[in-house]
């Protein structure tokens, strides 16, 4: 299981810090427990070099680094902005890209995305790609449509070996940060779907335990994980609010 943490907007250097040294005090007692979970910490910009020392400097083989969001080109005058390849020098796995508050906030299109996932894959980072329907999208009965635009936009010239290294996260923006997560039946019925669009979509005749990981992200916490992450063919979870604190974080990586 993938259990990713989106820190958005949260957490200095020193926050950083004590957040990954009391995940290792804790995880200590508890290695015994673990089976194939994997953690990725989505931390700020600012906060990428002191968690990948820290993550390594307390040898957590289960936690890998990630970023939030790059800009696709390689290097130039993007005042402001910070390349793939920047991410991938400083050692950087994974990307989060289409994440909804930049698809809201900052007007990211499926295009944009979908040049960002590019240049991600061409510095051979991992890419957590963030797809969901609003509300009102919802209510119209648009989610299945919704979806498969954002999809087949954000994927286009990406190649069928390269989906390995691509995990989609389900995040129905009405649940984001919201006191209630999407239900069991709806998570199972969407991410059967999103299996069955993408390999569809590459022409890959596989089962849905397929290479493909699918997650959901949307009020996540430590009392709903355990029942999401029995969901069946989901590969794991995307953790906003409930990531912040190492305890919570913690009970969410062994719930199972
Ligand atoms: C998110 O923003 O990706 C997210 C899943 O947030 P939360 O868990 O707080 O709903």
């Amino acid at each position: 299981m993938l259990i990713v943490a989106n820190w958005k907007m949260h957490k200095n250097i020193s926050e950083t810090f004590f957040f990954i040294n009391k995940i290792a005090e804790n995880f200590e007692n508890r290695k015994n427990f673990i089976k194939n979970n994997v953690a990725i910490l989505c931390v700020p910009f600012i906060s990428i070099d002191t968690a990948i020392k820290q993550v390594k400097n307390k040898n957590l083989c289960n936690f890998f680094v990630g970023a939030q969001n790059c800009f696709f080109k390689k290097e130039g005058a993007f005042t402001g902005e910070i390349s793939a390849r920047m991410l991938k020098d400083i050692g950087v796995e994974y990307v989060i890209l289409g994440h909804s508050e930049r698809r809201c906030l900052f007007n990211e299109t499926n295009e944009f995305i979908n040049k960002k996932v590019l240049s991600c894959l061409n510095e051979e980072l991992n890419v957590i790609l963030c797809v969901g329907e609003n509300l009102e999208q919802k209510n119209k009965g648009l989610t299945n449509k919704i979806l498969s635009n954002q999809i087949s936009a954000a994927l286009m010239g990406v190649s069928k070996e390269n989906l390995t290294k691509i995990a989609i996260a389900y995040e129905p923006v009405w649940a984001i940060g919201a006191k209630k997560s999407a239900s069991c039946s709806e998570i199972e019925d969407i991410v059967g779907y999103i299996k069955k669009e993408v390999l569809g979509l590459f022409g890959i005749d596989e089962n849905l335990n397929s290479t493909l990981k699918v997650l959901y992200g949307g009020s996540v916490n430590p009392e709903n994980a355990y029942e999401i992450l029995k969901i069946k063919h989901l590969d794991g979870v995307l953790v906003g609010n409930a990531s912040l604190n190492y305890e919570s974080f913690l009970k969410i990586f062994f719930c199972i």
